[in-house]
């Protein structure tokens, strides 16, 4: 399910001496507060020799442990107002590397915290960093082999207890499927083949998968969508794929969580193409998409009673070509709004905006709806707000606190968002400048360096889905909008950094525990 499999253990003695374990990782502010006198002991001789112990994360040949493999990883302070539990996944990405070189297949992870509700998940945090740490791309797994690339099968918890373990096992097997499918080339994760992975990735599960492949009714339920898509349907293999996922327990149903996710499988800008350089890393414009079919795989898992969580996911390519859209162009949306097309680079908004639009129809008189639209959607996200998701929420949405709640949770998580407003301002930005129109979809100056550049799109989203009309199904909507342009990888690279599955970890932690 999880790979590395998380394994809940009782207690350090019952582990260090025998099980199947072959390396000891140890995550604390300092070695004193190491469980084992002798364990300490001997640290502190060996300190005599190399004074690296205690300060940076190294590996030692200890008799003392299981394989004789003792990482010693440090945390460094964690008393400062700004300490977060990161500063346990940090370490625990070194330490885990650490123990792979070494040749453990097995390690076992003890944490120590302080008692500070900050760091209390800082064990199932540490889980998670070295999983983000051992997870290798998908077409390096296909090309040399799984174990080859990935040999670290099982990671023990000192001190988690086995419903935890069952809840972190579910959440990494979401944030696992959601970094394949945003970190893996464009080719291998076409639109279709895109699917096809879904299919497989949620066959014989608790959430249903539909893909729509028919382009003809494609075209009839999502205009602009397919405007997006309308110059990549010359090549049979780019063609465009919407994907239904939904899972629905047995019993009462108290909430509805519905997602549109961005899954552009290749960004080139389109007409408005993406020059000097700026295109590399647009395969990963699928990280809104990944993440949204990432959050199903833990629903999957961990079946919980009474949400019922329905997805819709765009997967498509920009592609450029003679039958590409250009801006001017006026399409109207699902939700029959005269969209004029501002700039064909700002693509994401006009797949999400007729996802949406079917997932408001879909959740009239659903009880206690809320509706999320997950994408990298804008350089100013990262720009605004650095390796953050940026939460950008309607009035509904900010009575019931949902982007507080999910930020709180992400804060505990080491999955953490920043939250933004929605103004006037951004509805004015977007406002139609003759009747010829309903809506403008983007400005021509790159996000970044437009004010607002991250909040007027929701503005967009919300009046191109129709969540403005006066509709029962609108009204009572809460909406959030997910920017994860800043948060999606690792570094913020986006050529080159690994996909960091956000927010798959603080929606879990929000709405699955
Ligand atoms: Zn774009």
């Amino acid at each position: 399910m999880a790979y590395p499999t998380p394994v809940a253990v009782a207690s350090l003695q019952s582990a260090t001496l025998a099980g199947p374990w072959d390396a000891l990782i140890c995550i604390a502010e300092q070695i004193e507060h190491y469980p084992d006198p002798e364990l300490v002991q001997w640290l502190k001789q060996q300190q005599r020799i190399d004074q690296r112990i205690g300060r940076e994360t190294v590996t030692l040949v200890c008799p003392l442990v299981v394989g004789q493999r003792l990482i010693v990883a440090p945390t460094g302070p964690l008393n400062r107002y700004y300490d977060d539990v990161r500063c346990f996944a940090d370490v625990a990405k070194q330490a885990i590397l650490q123990a792979k070189t070494a040749g453990a297949v097995k390690p076992l992870l003890w944490v120590q915290a302080p008692a500070e509700p900050r760091f209390q998940q800082a064990l199932a945090v540490s889980y998670l960093a070295a999983a983000q740490a051992l997870w290798q791309p998908l077409e390096g797994r296909e090309a040399r082999g799984e174990m080859a690339v990935e040999p670290v099968q099982q990671i023990g918890l000192v001190g988690m207890d086995s419903n935890e373990a069952r809840f972190l096992a579910a959440t990494e097997a979401g944030r696992r499927l959601a970094r394949d499918l945003c970190g893996t080339e464009p080719e291998r994760m076409a639109p279709r083949r895109f699917a096809d992975y879904c299919v497989e990735a949620f066959s014989g599960s608790a959430v249903s998968v539909e893909v729509e492949t028919d382009v003809e009714r494609l075209q009839a339920d999502y205009p602009l969508l397919m405007a997006v898509a309308r110059s990549s349907l010359a090549v049979e293999r780019h063609k465009p794929a919407v994907i239904r996922l939904e899972y629905k327990p047995a019993g009462e149903i108290k909430q509805t969580l519905l997602f549109a996710g961005k899954g552009l499988v290749y960004d080139t800008g389109g007409a408005d193409l993406k020059i000097n350089g700026g295109m590399a890393g647009m395969s990963r414009d699928k990280g809104g998409a990944a993440a949204v079919a990432g959050f199903l795989k833990t629903v999957a898992e961990l079946q919980p009673e009474g949400i019922h969580v329905i997805a819709e996911i765009g997967a498509v390519r920009n592609s450029i070509g003679s039958d590409a859209f250009v801006a001017d162009e006026i399409i109207t949306s699902r939700a029959g709004v005269r969209v004029r097309i501002g700039n064909t680079d700002a693509e994401g908004r006009l797949v999400l905006a007729d996802l949406m639009a079917h997932l408001r129809e879909q959740s009239q008189g659903l009880p206690n709806a809320t509706l999320f639209s997950v994408a990298t959607l804008t350089g100013h996200a990262a720009r605004a707000v650095g390796p953050y998701t940026a939460l950008v929420e309607n009035g509904v949405a900010r009575e019931g606190s949902v982007s507080a709640s999910i930020a709180n949770a992400g804060e505990l998580w080491g999955d953490p968002a920043e939250l933004s407003s929605s103004r006037r301002e951004d509805f004015a930005f977007i406002r139609p400048r003759s009747c010829a129109d309903d809506v403008l979809s983007c400005n021509n100056a790159p996000s970044s360096v437009t004010a607002r550049g991250h909040q007027f799109p929701m503005a967009f989203l919300v009046v191109a889905a129709g969540l403005d009309q006066a509709t029962e199904s609108a009204a009572n909507l809460a909406y959030v909008h997910v920017d994860i342009a800043g948060s999606g990888v690792d570094g913020g690279d986006w050529q080159h950094g690994k996909p960091s599955a956000a927010p798959v970890t603080s929606l879990a932690a929000r709405y699955l525990r």
